[in-house]
Parts: C-alpha cells; structure tokens; sequence
C-alpha cells in the first residue's frame, strides 16, 4: 500500500479544515487535506460571519474574495406574530475587528475562495474523493481514493470532518448535549427583484410558524421555517409547499429557489478535544443552532487557535504542553456561544400560548423602557496560554486601520506610542503583548512580557493547573 507523508494531516475539507491547512501551509508546515467529496458542500448552510472572521480572511490576503462574496449586515430585528419588534441590533459599520461588525455571505464562495488559495501554497496538498477509513496508529490515518487504499503518516492529525465526524468516533469521544434540538426548514433562493423584499435580517417569532428571513452573499437569500411537532419534514421540501411557505414574504417571480433542506438544530460539545497527537476542530467538536451566525466562525477560531500552536510544537520551538491550551482556551468561548445561540433559540422558538405572551410583554416593556440589547463582545478564551490575572489577557486586540497588514504575522510586542489609537486601551502600561492569533496575551512592561511568553511556549505553567472542567460533563 503506498504511503503518503507531511507534518500535518487535516480529515475534512470544510470550511474549518481548509483553512487550518491555509494557516499552516503559508507558514511553510507541510499539510495534506483529505476530502470525501468531489465539490464543496452543496446545501444551506452558513449566512453569516463576524468582523474577527473577516479579519482572519484579511490574514490570509482574502478580504477582496470575502468582500465580493458577502455583503455586510445593517440590522437584525425579532419580531412577533404581530409585527411588534421584541429586539433590534444594530450592527456597527465599524467593529473592533476593524470591519463592519456583521456580514451576510453564500458559504460556498468562500469555500471555493479557500481551495483556490491552498492550491498556491507549495506545501498543502487537498486530495478530493478521499475518504477517512480508520487509524492504524496515533499518526498514521488509512484512507481510499478511487478504491485504492493508502496510508497517511503525519506528526499530527486534526479531525475537521464536520458533525458526524468519524475521527471523533474512531477516538471514541462523546459528545454533552445542550437539550436543544429542534427540525427547520432551510431554503436558499436567488433574487430575481429584491424591491419588494425585507432589507433587514429577521427573526419571526410567530407560535404558528416561527420563521428565519435573512440576507446571504449579493443576489442571494435565506428562509428558515420551524416544523412543528406532528408535521412530517419530508412534506416540507416538496415545491409546492415552499411556494405556499414563502407566499406571504416574495411577490410573484421575485426569487428562484436554489437549495433547501430539512436540518435537526441542536448543541453539542465533545468532551475532549485532544487525544496524543490527534486534535478534532470545527463542527467534530462542537455544533449548535444557527440563531447567533456563529457555528463556522467559532470553528474558524478554532483553527486560527491552533494554527500557530501546531507550527511551534512541530518545529521544536514549545513543548506539546503548549496542545493542551487548545481546549481550555477554546471551550469555554465555543460553549458561552452555544449557550447564547440556545436561548436565542428557545425566544425564537416558543409556541407555548402562556410563554408567548410572557415573552412578548417582557420583551416591549425592556423596549420602551429603551432597554434594547446592544451587540455584545464576543466571550473572551478560557485560560491558557495567557498572563493570569491581566484584565487585558484573553480577548481579542483590536484593529486600527489595516494595522494587521502593516505588522504581518505575530506575536507583537506593541509599546505605548506605537500607534495612536493604542496609549488610551493600555491604562497605564507600558506594552502588550499580542499572540499570532490577535488574542492579548498580557499587558505590562515589555521585558517582563516577552520573558513570560517565552517561558510559557517551552513550559506552559498557567495550563498545567487546569482540568479539562468538561470532560466529565460537569460545567
Ligand atoms: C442551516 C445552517 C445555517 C448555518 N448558519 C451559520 C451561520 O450563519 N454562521 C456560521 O458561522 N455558521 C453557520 N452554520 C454552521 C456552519 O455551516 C458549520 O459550522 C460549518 O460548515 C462547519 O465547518 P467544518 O469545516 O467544521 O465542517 P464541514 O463543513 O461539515 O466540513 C467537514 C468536511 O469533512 C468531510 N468528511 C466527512 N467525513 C469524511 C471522511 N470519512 N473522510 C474525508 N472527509 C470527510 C465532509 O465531506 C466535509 O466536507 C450553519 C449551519 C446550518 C446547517
């Protein structure tokens, strides 16, 4: 059986997989991406990325590619059976990502993006039609192309072969359930005449048929419908069924329905997230329901996280410890969205007469108090590799300008002064520290920084303390 060899070995060419490859191959790490299928993956999915993604699609000189494919989102209002807004975000222009704060896009521009980009790199190499069979050891993988079977020996292995993952299966890694779990109509349609459509994105949350209706990339958008207990989903994707669904929201003619497709929405997390030298990312770790637009882009962190890891631990310049803070700084971001996106969920999905009617009066009472919900940051990472204790430590550095392209690839040692916008977030300090993946490590002063990351990349002494706190289940 012929061997294939490289550093690292990728199942699953998604979204998350290809660009982990991406990462890793612009920073010269040999990759080999696997793909089951031919093409990128032809139903609804995805509608909405963040400021942080868009930044990440800067890094990786695809802002134009995202740009052309997406358009960026104004506002994002729940409304009830009557038509009353029960909430109202509206989404900066300028997020501190240093792009407008929410986008609207069609995921498989932005897959195909992603594969053009790989095929450049001289490193990476995506095998299509390549299914994942099984491991014959922790960092040889079994796979078949055309029939013919073939082994992979990579140094590590990232699993991001989507929900079903067969990697975490094969680890034998269970997933906790968040209890949410509800069926949903989704169907993509191609706008013929928009005039007549809403220029806003839209939760309905109507008892009898509570209803998704959002922007996706230009030309293009999306309609989500609840199935009822009782109802049969396969009655919902018959044509005529859609046409009475979307009858009240589209004049004659003004869309031609692209996709569609009858999902479970639910949230889930597996327990562990590293075995040895085999990591899993994306959807294979984690899912959830898509009220919050987050699923892919928490996967896409996922892999700007352990991008920079893998690369130093291969080069021999961290110590495997360093594997470790993948999950403890992850998990707790991934399962704060899970949790939000649920209860997202469950306003949107209430058919309870009693429930409703409490949900609607508490809701426009906090309106016309003027309580309306702004836009939240996103939660920062767990603990990690991070100065403890810094209150700057595990979140996001901001974007000024197009500072990202001007500074290149991290970690940055910023000093007051080095940029204007920069002296009044230090509070006093004399420098921060930023990770390749724009996360803060510290702030202070600069010498004392550098000394405490250098030392964390070899030993990682703020991980060791710290239990996976879900493996067991426990929160
Ligand atoms: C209706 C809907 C709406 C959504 N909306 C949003 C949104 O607005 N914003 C957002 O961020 N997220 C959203 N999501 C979630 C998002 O689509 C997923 O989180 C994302 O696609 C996951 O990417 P991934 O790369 O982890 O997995 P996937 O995209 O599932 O890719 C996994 C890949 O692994 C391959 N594979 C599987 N088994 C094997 C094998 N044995 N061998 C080789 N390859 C294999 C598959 O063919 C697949 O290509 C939505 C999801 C749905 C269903």
């Amino acid at each position: 059986m012929r061997t294939e060899t490289c550093d690292v070995l990728i199942v699953g060419g998604g979204p998350v997989g290809v660009t982990l490859a991406n990462l890793l191959a612009r920073d010269g790490v040999s990759v080999i991406v696997v793909e089951r299928d031919i093409e990128v993956y032809p139903l609804p999915r995805a509608a909405h990325f963040d400021h942080e993604i868009m930044r990440l699609w800067q890094e990786l000189g695809l802002a134009d590619a995202a740009q052309k494919a997406a358009r960026p989102a104004g506002a994002y209002e729940f409304r009830n059976a009557a038509g009353q807004v029960l909430l109202r975000y509206d989404m900066p222009a300028n997020a501190p990502g240093g792009w407008a704060a929410s986008w609207m896009f069609n995921q498989p521009d932005l897959e195909r993006a992603l594969r053009e980009r790989l095929a450049r790199e001289p490193t990476a190499r995506l095998l299509i039609g390549t299914s994942f069979e099984g491991f014959e050891s922790e960092t040889v993988a079994l796979y078949c192309q055309a029939d013919e079977p073939f082994r992979v020996e990579a140094r590590c292995i990232v699993g991001c072969d989507g929900a079903s993952s067969p990697v975490r299966k094969a680890l034998g890694i269970e997933l906790e359930d968040f209890g949410f779990d509800e069926p949903w109509l989704v169907i993509d349609a191609i706008e013929r005449d928009a005039s007549g459509l809403p220029d806003i994105n839209l939760q309905i949350c109507d008892p009898a048929r509570p209803t998704t209706c959002v922007l996706m990339g230009p030309g293009r958008r999306r309609w989500e419908f609840m199935i009822r207990p009782g109802e049969d989903p396969a009655d919902f994707l018959t044509d005529s069924r859609i046409a009475e669904l979307l009858k009240p929201w589209v004049p004659e003619g003004a869309v031609e329905i692209d996709r569609r497709a009858v999902y479970r929405f639910h949230g889930l997390l597996a327990y562990q997230w590293r075995k040895g030298r085999v990591l899993l990312a994306g959807d294979s770790a984690h899912q959830m329901p898509p009220f919050l637009g987050q699923g892919m882009c928490s996967g896409l962190h996922d892999a700007a996280n352990l991008a920079w890891k893998l690369k130093l631990v291969l080069d021999g310049q961290a110590s495997e410890a360093l594997l470790d803070t993948y999950q403890t700084e992850r998990e707790p971001h991934v399962r704060a969205m899970i949790q939000t996106a649920i209860a997202m969920g469950q306003v949107v999905c209430a058919t309870d007469p009693v429930m409703v009617a409490a949900r609607d009066a508490g809701m426009l009472a906090q309106r016309a108090a003027g309580k309306n919900p702004v836009p939240q940051p996103t939660p920062a990472q767990g603990p990690g590799l991070f100065r403890p204790d810094d209150a700057m430590a595990r979140r996001m550095f901001p974007q000024f300008g197009r500072f990202d392209d001007t500074a290149g690839p991290g970690p940055w040692l910023i000093r007051r002064g080095d940029h204007p916008n920069l002296d009044a977030l230090l509070c006093g300090h004399e420098a921060v520290l930023v990770r390749p993946d724009r996360y803060v490590f510290g702030a202070g002063e600069a010498a004392g920084l550098t000394a405490a990351y250098e030392a964390a990349l070899t030993s990682t002494p703020f991980a060791c303390s710290l239990a996976f706190s879900s493996r067991t289940g426990g929160a």
